[in-house]
C-alpha cells in the first residue's frame, strides 16, 4: 500500500496572506512591467519566488534571539556561530557578513587578480559579478548534461575534469586563483555534483595549487542527493555526508539564506589563517567588525541554532527535498516539460519548450512567469535569458540554453495543499500557452538586471 507522508513539524503560529482576483492580479502584474521581482508581495497569493530568506524558523530559532548578544566586539553569539559553523561544515575560520554575496566580494577581492581565470561549475549571478568586479573572466567548467534539461544525469553539478584541465593548460595554474566549486548548482535546477567529482576535483587542484572554494549555500540539499543516489552513501548519515564535501575544499562562501534556515546572514569560512586575517581586513571596510561581520547578535544565534537543526536528523531535508519532488511528480505526470531529475529547491519549468512560439529574445521564461501570476497568484521567477545579461565585450544578449520558470519552495513555509494549488494553475497555464504574448524591454538596468527590468507585451511576438 501506498503509505504518505507529511511534514515534520505543525504550525504554532499562522501568517494570513491575500486571495487576489483576476481584475487585481491583471492591474498588478502591468503596474510590474512584468516582473515579478516587482510585484507587491501583497499581491501574491503562494510566493515561490525564492527560497531565500523565506524559510520558517522554528520555535528554538525565535527563542535563541532572545538570547542575542549585542556587545560591538566578542559577543558572545559570535563563538556560538564559529562552533557551529565548525562543528558542521569543519571550517575553523569564519568571517560573518550580512548575506552571500558579501562573503563573495571578500573573497574575489582577496584572491583575484585582474586578468586570472575562474572555472566554476555554471555560474551564478552574484557569484559572477564578483568574480568580474574583481577584474577576473569565469569560466563555464560544468558537465554538458547540466544544459540538457531532458537529461536524467544524476549529478548535473559536476565539473568536467577534461574542461578543467584544458582552463590550466590553456592559461597556466597561477593564473587560477581557485575553483569556485558550488554545491547543489542553482542555475542548473538545484543539480548535485557527486563526491566523487568533489574529492577528483580536489585532488587535481591540490597537485596544481589551486584552491577549491565552494558555494556551500546548498551542501546540505547536495549532500541529501548523495545519500539517495550515490554508491556506499545510503546508510551515511546526512551531517557525516556534509562534513565530507567540505573536506574537499579549502573555504566556502555560504548564503545562509538557503539551508541554514534563517532570513538573514552568511559567511565566509576557510581553513588557511593568512586568507582569514585578509578577508578580516577588508571585512571591518565593507561589513562590519570581525566578530560580527554583518550580522546582529541575535541574527547569530537564529543562525547557530539554524546550522544545527538542519543536520540535527535527517529528516528535515528529506521533507524539504521531498516537497520539491512532490510539486515536481504533478507536473511531470501532467506532461509539463521540466528540468530532470528534480532538483533540490524548485521545480524549473522548460519555457523554451512550453512556449515554443516565442523567439528567446522576446523572453519566454520572463512571459511564462507573468502569465502564472495571472493565473492564479502563484509568483514564480525567470531563469533565462534576462537572467543572462548581456556579454559585457560584446554588449549582446547571452543565450543560455537552459530558458527556464523557477517555481521555487520556501523552507517549512508552505504545505502539500498549497503545492497541489500551484500543480493546477501550471497546468492550466500550459493548456492556454498558445494565447501567450512575448516581451520586450521598457528599462533594462545595466547589471543584474532581472532585478528591476521592466517590459511590454508584443502581440504575436
Ligand atoms: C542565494 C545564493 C547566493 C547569494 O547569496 P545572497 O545571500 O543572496 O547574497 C550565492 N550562491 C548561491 C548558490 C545562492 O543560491
Amino acid at each position: 500500500m501506498h503509505r504518505s507522508w507529511a511534514e515534520p513539524w505543525k504550525i504554532k503560529m499562522v501568517e494570513p496572506i491575500t486571495m487576489t482576483t483576476r481584475d487585481e492580479r491583471e492591474r498588478a502584474i502591468h503596474e510590474a512591467g512584468f516582473n515579478t521581482f516587482l510585484l507587491r508581495a501583497r499581491d501574491v497569493y503562494i510566493d515561490l519566488l525564492t527560497d531565500s530568506g523565506t524559510s520558517a524558523m522554528s520555535d528554538r530559532q525565535w527563542s535563541a534571539l532572545m538570547l542575542g548578544d549585542e556587545s560591538y566586539a566578542g559577543a558572545e553569539s559570535f563563538y556560538k556561530l564559529v562552533d557551529a559553523v565548525r562543528d558542521v561544515y569543519g571550517y575553523e575560520e569564519l568571517i560573518p557578513t550580512h548575506q552571500g554575496r558579501g562573503a563573495e566580494h571578500l573573497l574575489s577581492q582577496i584572491l583575484i587578480k585582474p586578468g586570472d581565470v575562474v572555472p566554476g561549475n555554471m555560474y551564478f549571478t552574484t557569484t559572477r559579478f564578483h568574480q568580474e568586479y574583481a577584474g577576473g573572466v569565469f569560466v563555464d567548467v560544468i558537465v554538458d548534461e547540466a544544459h540538457d534539461p531532458s537529461s536524467d544525469f544524476p549529478f548535473k553539478g559536476n565539473i568536467d575534469l577534461g574542461k578543467l584541465r584544458a582552463v590550466v593548460a590553456e592559461y597556466g595554474a597561477d593564473r587560477v586563483p581557485y575553483v569556485s566549486f558550488e554545491t547543489n548548482v542553482n542555475m542548473a535546477g538545484g543539480q548535485p555534483a557527486s563526491m566523487a567529482n568533489l574529492r577528483e576535483v580536489y585532488d587535481y587542484c591540490s597537485a596544481h595549487g589551486i584552491l577549491v572554494m565552494l558555494d556551500a549555500t546548498r551542501a546540505l540539499e547536495n549532500a541529501y542527493f548523495i545519500q539517495q543516489r550515490e554508491a556506499g552513501y545510503g546508510n551515511r548519515s546526512i551531517a557525516d555526508i556534509l562534513g565530507e564535501i567540505t573536506s574537499y575544499s579549502d573555504g566556502a562562501t555560504v548564503s545562509s539564506k538557503k539551508d541554514n534556515l534563517v532570513n538573514i546572514g552568511g559567511f565566509l569560512a576557510v581553513r588557511d589563517p593568512e586568507i582569514a586575517r585578509r578577508a578580516r581586513a577588508l571585512l571591518v571596510a565593507f561589513e562590519g567588525l570581525h566578530t560580527y561581520g554583518g550580522m546582529s547578535g541575535r541574527d547569530m544565534e537564529a543562525l547557530a541554532e539554524g546550522i544545527r537543526e538542519m543536520t540535527a536528523t535527517d529528516d528535515h531535508v528529506r521533507a524539504r527535498v521531498g516537497q520539491v519532488e512532490y510539486l515536481g511528480r504533478k507536473l511531470i505526470d501532467a506532461g509539463i516539460p521540466v528540468v530532470r531529475p528534480i532538483g533540490g529547491h524548485g521545480v524549473f519549468l522548460n519555457a523554451k519548450e512550453i512556449l515554443d512560439h516565442l523567439a528567446q529574445d522576446h523572453f519566454p521564461a520572463q512571459a511564462l512567469a507573468a502569465a502564472i501570476y495571472r493565473d492564479s497568484g502563484v509568483r514564480g521567477m525567470e531563469r533565462g535569458i534576462v537572467s543572462a545579461g548581456r556579454d559585457p565585450e560584446t554588449g549582446e544578449n547571452r543565450h543560455p540554453n537552459l530558458e527556464l520558470v523557477r517555481l521555487t519552495i520556501p523552507r517549512r513555509v508552505y504545505t502539500q495543499s498549497h503545492m497541489d494549488v500551484t500543480a493546477e494553475s501550471v497546468i492550466s497555464v500550459y493548456e492556454h500557452r498558445h494565447e501567450i504574448d512575448g516581451l520586450r524591454f521598457t528599462y533594462e538596468p545595466e547589471s543584474l538586471r532581472f532585478f528591476q527590468a521592466r517590459f511590454e507585451e508584443v502581440a504575436g511576438g
